[in-house]
């Protein structure tokens, strides 16, 4: 069972993260888009922390749905509105409850990266966050469902998978987004979303019971 202390301590460690890699995003984004990715993510994650207290009392859903509203709000280019569509989906499938079974877990967290495929309309292989989120999440579910993990092992399977998803993205050229316009020359450089969903990736894994 993941109670609501779970998903704030998640949300509270997504704030610091935002903060600490800033510098690293900015970097990634920098030798193949505009150089921004860090300061989307830490203006995004800044709001969401100036109203975390506030929205505590609220159900899981909520909290996500509030944060996934001040990103969306706060943060313009591509991750925004792609980060934001996933915190405010996480939620639905739990809606009004404080705490989830990990079968309702890996329904959140297909809602929110079904709803990065969609409004992005990428693929894996395109180098996006995509490379990283949906080979994470079937990992997730195949160690779940099929292979008996608990779901520790479960999230530390996606954690590791998403990480492997992003370093799938150094050689390749992308399809998708800014670094897109660069064609060969994106070869050989991390995608920036894939990176910072790796880096969240790690945050869920890291507090689950
Ligand atoms: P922008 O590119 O508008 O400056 P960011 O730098 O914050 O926005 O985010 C860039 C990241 O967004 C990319 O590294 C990539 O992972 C992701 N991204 C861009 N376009 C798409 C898309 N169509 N689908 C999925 N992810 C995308
Ligand atoms: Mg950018
Ligand atoms: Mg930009």
């Amino acid at each position: 069972i993941l109670n609501k202390d779970y998903f704030i301590a998640v949300i509270e460690d997504l704030i610091e993260m935002a903060e600490e890699k800033k510098e690293y995003f900015i970097q990634l984004d920098s030798a193949i888009g505009d150089g921004d990715h860090g300061m989307n993510l830490s203006i995004g994650f800044r709001e969401v922390s100036k109203n975390l207290e506030e929205w505590k009392s609220e159900d899981i859903n909520t909290i996500f749905k509030n944060a996934g509203t001040a990103l969306l709000d706060k943060v313009g280019g591509a991750a925004g509105p792609l980060y934001g569509g996933f915190f405010m989906k996480f939620g639905l499938p739990v809606k009004g409850k404080d705490e989830v079974t990990f079968d309702e877990f890996i329904e959140m967290m297909e809602s929110g990266v079904a709803i990065i495929e969609k409004r992005g309309k990428a693929v894996v292989g395109d180098a996006t966050m995509v490379d990283t989120l949906r080979p994470a999440v079937d990992a997730m579910k195949k160690a779940y469902h099929d292979d008996g993990c608990s779901p520790k092992e479960a999230m530390k399977i996606a954690m590791e998978v998403g990480a492997q998803g992003s370093d799938s993205t150094v050689p390749l050229v992308a399809k998708k987004g800014r670094a897109m316009r660069l064609g060969e020359r994106a070869i050989g450089h991390r995608d920036p979303g894939s990176a910072s969903s790796a880096a969240m990736l790690e945050i869920f894994y890291k507090h689950m019971p």
